[in-house]
């Protein structure tokens, strides 16, 4: 097996050199929090799969749910004239979860990158039928990812996920995010950056001229790039700039969405309603490639009252609305809400977060700990405190082998190590991977 993966397998944002040099391992099973590796070896999976795996590896509610669809009715299209039973109770469960963030509508898509795209494409649409064709800029933070598509790519924030393809999409700009460890304002304190950051958004809404923009698309807690909550103060400014200007605001809660950050969404740790809000990763925790838009109700009105035809929607998948993906989602939901996922995330989190900064306390070579909102946290590694000088890569190697040997599995994403376990994670599995991390920790 290892041979062939390095020989005949590309691996998504690897380099196929690397495959020789430093051959992935290889995950034949999944069982609860933990995953098995083809050597028999079990991990408490602090990545949870890609921020998706929410409810574990045994989720009997979706298996049984996903089986049933297959035999009844494996695929149609929602397209022109169709629908199915199961798009239409999942349309009803999102509802429950967004309501509260004045979110009804759901538009079916087959992943995050997907749900991005149509979000994007929908707010250019949207502006478009109320008479503002010039509204088609995008807004977006330095840290952020959107996915891989090309509208998403061109917003995102990390110049690695956009120089080798571009020219990308003209028209979209990206502001400082409200990073506090490194930031260009010097400013350390998380309320002040806020502010500062929000007015160098204002500015820039200002010198693009409003009236072109479309949209301003964030996560409400960063995740690839490095896990950064904002200041609670951030998200409000950024709702009231977009009100202000006329400009839709874009959560994409693929991440947060579903109870990660402690809470059903990202956006209500931050009392701020999105006009719309992109979705994927746990909405099926795994067991289908599926994802939504949430829409508010004034956005969705644009749509529906418009006469001309303009106002229907080329944004549609083959796969968009895929029964066993609702079938899926719908069972996933349901369970996420009968464990009540989110409380655990909350608790389950503080416990990780505070770990990590006993280990910050321990290790210098800590620079930073992330988290407090829910089972997301990051630590960022630096060779030294003073100059925070991004730590190598081969002792970063280390830390995640060191981890791994020691029983737990752990993300590296430049140099921040990024946890994002199952929500369904127990205090011991919390303690394993506290301790896989001091042993990486320490073997560096
Ligand atoms: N948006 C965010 C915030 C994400 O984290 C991701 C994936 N990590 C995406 C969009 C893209 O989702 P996908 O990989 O399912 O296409």
């Amino acid at each position: 097996l290892k041979e062939h993966n390095a020989r005949h397998l590309w691996h998504p944002m690897a380099h196929p050199g690397d495959m020789q040099a430093n051959p992935p391992d290889i995950i034949v099973g999944g069982e609860g929090a933990e995953i098995i590796d083809v050597d028999g070896r079990r991990l408490v999976d602090g990545v949870g799969g890609l921020w998706n795996v929410n409810l574990g590896y045994s989720c009997a509610p979706v298996k049984e749910a996903i089986a049933r669809q297959l035999d009844r009715l494996p695929y149609y299209s929602i397209f022109r004239g169709t629908t199915n039973d199961q798009v239409i109770e999942l349309a009803e469960v999102l509802k429950d979860f967004f309501a509260p963030d004045g979110l009804t509508r759901a538009f079916y898509t087959s992943g995050g990158s997907d749900s991005v795209e149509v979000a994007l494409r929908l707010a250019r649409q949207y502006h478009k039928l109320r008479g503002q064709a010039g509204r088609v800029k995008f807004l977006s933070l330095k840290k952020g990812y959107h996915g891989t598509h090309t509208l998403g790519a061109s917003v995102n924030g990390n110049a690695n996920f956009r120089t080798q393809y571009e020219p990308l999409m003209p028209g979209c700009y990206h502001v400082p995010a409200p990073y506090t460890y490194r930031n260009p304002f010097n400013e350390t304190d998380p309320a002040k950056l806020a502010g500062l950051v929000l007015a160098a958004i204002e500015d820039e809404i200002r010198f693009q001229d409003a009236s072109t923009i479309a949209a301003f698309i964030m996560e409400p807690v960063l995740g690839a790039g490095g896990v950064i909550p904002p200041h609670e103060s951030f998200m409000p400014g950024v709702r009231e700039l977009c009100s202000r200007y006329g400009i839709l605001l874009i959560a994409d809660e693929v991440i947060t969405g579903f109870g990660r950050t402690g809470s059903w969404s990202g956006s209500r740790h931050w009392g701020v309603r999105p006009d719309l809000m992109t979705t994927a990763k746990a909405i099926t925790n795994g067991y289908f490639p599926f994802g939504a838009v949430m829409i508010s109700e004034a956005v969705a009105e644009v749509f529906e009252k418009d006469a001309t035809g303009a106002g229907s929607i080329g944004s549609g998948y083959t796969y968009s609305g895929h029964p066993v993906g609702a079938a899926a989602a719908v069972a996933c939901l349901k369970e996420t809400v009968r464990l009540n996922v989110k409380d655990n995330a909350a608790a389950r989190g503080a416990q990780l977060f505070a770990g990590l900064n006993d280990l910050k306390d321990r290790y210098d070579i800590i620079g930073d700990v992330r988290g407090g909102h829910g089972l997301m946290c990051a630590l960022e590694l630096v060779s030294d405190r003073a100059s925070k000088t991004p730590i190598d890569k081969t002792a970063i190697a280390r830390i995640h082998r060191g981890a791994y040997d020691a029983g737990a599995m752990v993300r590296i994403s430049g140099n921040n190590i990024i946890l994002s376990p199952p929500l369904i994670l127990t205090e011991a599995d919390v303690a394993t991977i506290l301790s896989a991390l001091d042993a990486g920790l320490a073997a560096a």
